[in-house]
């Protein structure tokens, strides 16, 4: 599953994106990212940009005095509240459309306040008065940084509000009007392609660091498991055992099997190595079959297995060690060696984290398989003092 998502990551770095999308598992995680990391500082933005907004009510008062009770209301009582309901929004639903939807409204609504009122203002600074929105494009490109689409239409709409304003005001001439058109196409065509660049340099970062998660995992998985059996090998007992005895509470109880296949030796002899090979598979496939999700089991050494068993009873730990030995029986595997079916022996060794290290609990179940081993084969013995009583 994840290496399906590594390929799929490796195809996407080839292929590009130059159309600001991934495919679809990717996009999906991208944008989980995207709203969380823009969700994080929206705050920020937030009460810097309406700190900013509110007091060019001093620009208002000097350059467009004849409007100032109307420019005050809208800046405080129309775009104050709005702001501030639109960050509580996203934060309270955080997702890309929405992220997009509200910064559009903001910046709009920022933009066209001032402008609607100023379309009936007299004074003679109108010109410089409008200057002061460039203020929000870079608002809308540098700090609330929606979506590649997003921001386009938002520059497209700002672009809008300000042409058609000061020419419903109409006390621009006809040169100051064509150079506004102007400067504001330029600005707009500019911070269209810089945002472009933007969103895809935290696309190609976003993909390379997933690509070196991906990969990471991988490798660390490669190393944890046994190539022939599948089942966790030798190496990873100590992540897992290190997870097992720092759990919360200390008297969390663990079993361990350790199980041997019986005459083994005699069965590559008799059979071959390739037969052998098969055999282990089989019997390790049989015991992770049987042990299902109540333990961990790993190839310990060559056709050793174990079976680490937390949070268990001694009579499930018994019982379980038992259930494989049958099912390794039952599956079987005829070995000429012995003129009968493969078999194991199984060691079973228990206690409470805080009494026994994993070193000791080894060792027990060491002995215990080694005593199984001595009496006869093809059986169950333990080794702990509850369960011998038991
Ligand atoms: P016992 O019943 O006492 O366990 O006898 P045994 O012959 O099984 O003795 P032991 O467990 O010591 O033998 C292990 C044998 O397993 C030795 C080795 O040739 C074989 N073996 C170990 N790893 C592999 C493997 O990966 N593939 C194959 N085919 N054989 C292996
Ligand atoms: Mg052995
Ligand atoms: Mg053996």
């Amino acid at each position: 599953m994840r290496d399906a998502m590594l390929q799929q990551v490796e195809r996407q770095l080839t292929s590009g994106f130059r159309l600001l999308r991934f495919y679809p598992a990717i996009e999906a995680a991208y944008l989980k990212e995207f709203t969380a990391s823009r969700v994080r500082i929206v705050h920020v933005w937030a009460i810097v940009g309406t700190l900013i907004y509110n007091m060019v009510w001093v620009g208002d008062a000097t350059m467009v005095p004849d409007m100032l009770p109307e420019l005050m209301f809208v800046r405080f009582a129309v775009f104050t509240p709005f702001a501030v309901l639109a960050t509580l929004a996203i934060r309270r639903w955080p997702s890309p459309r929405n992220y997009d939807i509200l910064s559009l409204c903001v910046v709009v609504l920022g933009a066209l306040l001032p402008m609607a009122v100023a379309v009936f203002t007299t004074s003679p600074y109108l010109f410089i008065y409008q200057n002061a929105n460039v203020l929000v494009f870079l608002f809308l490109v540098i700090g609330l940084r929606p979506r590649f689409p997003a921001t386009l239409l938002g520059l497209a709409l700002l672009v809008c509000i300000q042409l058609t304003t000061t020419k419903l005001n109409g006390s621009l001439d006809a040169v100051t009007y064509e150079a506004l058109i102007s400067f504001y196409g330029t600005v707009a065509i500019f911070l269209a392609l810089g945002a472009y660049f933007q969103e895809h340099s935290e696309r190609l970062n976003f993909v390379n660091q997933l690509r070196g998660t991906l990969l990471h995992q991988q490798v660390e998985r490669q190393s944890e498991q046994d190539e022939l059996t599948g089942l966790l090998n030798r190496h990873s007992l100590a992540r897992v055992a290190a997870k097992m005895w720092t759990k919360p509470g200390s008297d969390t109880s663990v079993f361990a099997i350790m199980l041997d296949i019986d005459s083994f030796k005699l069965f590559n002899d008799v059979h071959g190595h390739i037969e052998g090979d098969t055999c282990i598979r089989a019997v390790s496939r049989c015991i992770a079959d049987v042990v299902g999700d109540q333990g961990i089991t790993f190839r310990f050494g060559g056709e050793e297995i174990l079976v680490l068993l937390p949070n268990i009873q001694s009579t499930e730990a018994l019982a379980l060690a038992e259930t494989i030995r049958n099912a390794i029986e039952a599956e079987k595997i005829p070995h000429r060696g012995t003129t009968g079916v493969v078999t194991a022996s199984l060691g079973v060794a228990g206690g409470l984290t805080r009494n026994v290290s994993l070193e000791d609990l080894l060792k027990q179940a060491d002995a215990a398989l080694y005593e199984a081993k001595h009496r006869g084969r093809n059986r169950v013995a333990w080794m702990d003092a509850e369960l011998r009583s038991a």
